[in-house]
């Protein structure tokens, strides 16, 4: 069974681990770099990335994190983890550090405060039947480069076809909270893309 770590400084991790250990993987939190270092694939979960980034600084896990993900290690971004993957962000903050890696300008809050938190019935690339996306102050993605598969698009409302789930190798990202409920079929794509890596 592949070894997936969830990033555990800040956020909803046991949601996490629950979902991937019904999968079949080993979930095992991750603080420390000696704990990444054990990981077939990382869950970086949602929560608030200014806060994530500045504790991935203080527990010296940032340029470890860095390292792996450009070393090629399978990583899941949901929401605030959509954001610390990001090569880009755009919300007018400047210097807002991220992980980094994969090729996308995310913006932070982007639905906005009248729809800060929505739910929505949402098609994914590889999944048969729509998933129930839960949006939580949730960034979408404002653009994505060449080499990034998009696969899931809001489909109603003023958001329409804003982007909300990409892939890029062994990178996903999800604007929403697959680990909300009992749905288990985006980490499933992830369990697979760890697998296949
Ligand atoms: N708004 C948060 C941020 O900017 C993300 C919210 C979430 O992860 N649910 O980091």
């Amino acid at each position: 069974n592949p070894t997936i770590g969830v990033l555990a400084l800040q956020g909803d991790v046991r949601e996490h681990l629950a979902a991937l250990r019904s999968l079949g993987a080993d979930p095992i939190s991750v603080r420390r770099p000696g704990e990444l270092a054990a990981c077939d694939g990382l869950v970086i979960p949602g929560g608030e990335s200014t806060t994530m980034i500045k504790l991935a600084t203080i527990f010296d896990l940032l340029e470890p994190l860095r390292e792996a993900v450009r070393g090629g290690l399978p990583a899941f971004g949901t929401c605030a983890g959509m954001i610390m993957l990001a090569d880009r962000i755009e919300d007018g903050a400047t210097g807002q550090e991220t992980i980094g890696g994969l090729h996308i300008t995310v913006r932070r809050n982007a639905f906005g405060r009248q729809v800060d938190s929505f739910e929505e019935d949402l098609h994914i690339e590889g999944l048969v039947d729509p998933v129930r996306a839960v949006f939580i102050r949730a960034p979408w993605v404002e653009a994505v480069d060449d080499d990034v598969e998009v696969l899931a698009q809001v489909e109603a409302g003023p958001a329409a076809g804003r982007i909300v789930a990409v892939r890029q190798g062994p990178l996903m990202a999800t604007s929403f909270h697959p680990e909300v409920g009992s749905d288990d079929r985006v980490h499933g794509m992830f369990v697979d893309l760890v697998r296949s890596a």
